[in-house]
């Protein structure tokens, strides 16, 4: 059996690729793998980069737990099942008048894949869809099925809310919400010399700021977002002039496959970080066609978080997935690093456990809570196997 992720560069050969439909189908699957010595992954929409779903024993598709559950509109919260598409919940949100708080660049991410990589939007006060998690119903590795939050199991909750996938199977989420509200979209292209100081205003005039930046034109694509007191407007305009509720403003079509790699930088280094990547890909990779993007990310206090602790810049580097990335991704993973960068979970790098534990305070942590949990390993693949500290 074969399992690709998106872009196709992540393979597996897998001995079982099970769909489950529902809590009890998933809870036997875990139990009797575990019994008979298998590992588990779980596979989301598979729209990450790195192997953090690539397994050569069982791989759990999990796009058959959908649905939106118990929702409190008053609260602003509602359970909803781990695979629901991130495209699917928008709308059903919106019946009750609520959205998420904010979401990525495409919206076809399940949410329990986005929130076990960190997946974020944009927007200085605006944090990663894992910071809005504040209850999870999760499959452990021996069949048990439990409750965790900030006040239950807490340590628990804390690996589970951004957990890479190998704290167990997640089969509900309570996320925090906030109400519906009407977005309108600009963008605007502007040489980079003319961009670079407007940076900063930006950033703080704007609910949502972003841009992507062309090497062969040096030219910048800049992006705002900003609520709005008005209609939503029908059908929807081109990307760049829509004005609709948040779910169909935010997300963005990406036909093209592509690898891609993002660091998160404390946001006062962005813009020399940002500004040493284009020099090196001018000096050293003139060849390179596709944009950089730049983004901002609210600080959280989740463990693993990319953005935990500090308010963050996010700048990714893409490749066409036809071509060799290497080269040039391992020489910004260089410019990232030297600016206090962490990679996203979801996407490439080239990092070993010691960089981890130098980059996150709570590595050891994070570990020890997750081998408490499941000290046989079986929600471990060979890439988080290679992660953990010795
Ligand atoms: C075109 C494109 C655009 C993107 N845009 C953005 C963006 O704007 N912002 C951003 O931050 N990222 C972005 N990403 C990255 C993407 O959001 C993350 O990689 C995300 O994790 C993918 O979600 P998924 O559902 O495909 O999960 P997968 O890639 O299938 O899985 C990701 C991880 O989640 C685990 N997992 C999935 N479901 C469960 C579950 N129910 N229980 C336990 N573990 C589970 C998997 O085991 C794996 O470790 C983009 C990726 C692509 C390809």
């Amino acid at each position: 059996m074969q399992w690709k992720n998106w872009s196709g560069r992540q393979q597996a050969s897998v001995e079982s690729l099970v769909f489950v439909r529902s809590e009890a189908d998933a809870a036997a699957v875990v139990s009797q793998s575990a019994q008979a010595g298998k590992t588990i992954r779980v596979a989301g929409a598979g729209h990450s980069h790195a192997p953090v779903v690539t397994n050569d024993s069982v791989i759990v598709d999990s796009s058959g737990l959908t649905g939106l559950l118990d929702v409190d509109i008053q609260a602003q919260e509602a359970w909803v099942r781990a695979g629901s598409s991130i495209y699917s919940l928008g709308g059903q949100l919106h019946d009750h008048g609520l959205a998420l708080r904010n979401q990525g660049d495409i919206d076809r991410q399940l949410l329990g894949g986005a929130i076990a990589t960190g997946t974020h939007g944009t927007g200085r006060n605006l944090q990663n869809i894992s910071a809005s998690v504040t209850g999870l119903h999760i499959i452990l590795a021996n069949g048990e099925q439990v409750e965790c939050s900030k006040s239950e199991r807490p340590d628990l909750f804390e690996i589970a809310r951004l957990s890479v996938g190998s704290a167990g199977l997640i089969t509900r989420i309570r996320m925090n919400l906030q109400e519906s509200a009407v977005l309108s979209e600009q963008i605007r292209i502007a040489t980079y010399a003319d961009t670079v100081d407007q940076i900063p205003d930006l950033i703080a005039e704007n609910d949502r700021f972003e841009f992507f930046w062309y090497p062969g034109s040096d030219e910048a694509n800049i992006k705002t977002i900003n609520p709005v007191a008005t209609e939503p407007e029908y059908p929807l305009a081109e990307e760049g002039g829509r004005v609709a509720w948040s779910y169909e403003v935010l997300p963005s079509h990406r036909p093209h496959l592509h690898t891609e790699m993002e660091y998160s930088v404390p946001a006062a280094n962005g813009l020399v970080c940002f500004a040493e990547i284009r020099q090196l890909i001018h000096n050293r990779f003139p060849d390179v066609q596709w944009p950089v993007e730049y983004r901002t990310v609210a600080a959280d206090d989740i463990w693993l978080s990319m953005a935990s602790d500090r308010d963050t810049v996010t700048i990714s580097v893409h490749q066409d997935i036809r071509l060799d990335e290497e080269p040039y991704y391992r020489a910004c993973e260089e410019v990232f690093l030297a600016y206090g960068g962490r990679p996203h979970w979801g996407k490439v790098n080239y990092l070993g456990s010691d960089d981890f534990a130098r980059i996150y305070p709570r590595w050891h942590d994070w570990w020890r809570v997750r081998d408490e949990h499941d000290p046989e390993g079986v929600f471990l693949n060979d890439y988080a196997r290679g992660l953990r500290p010795r």
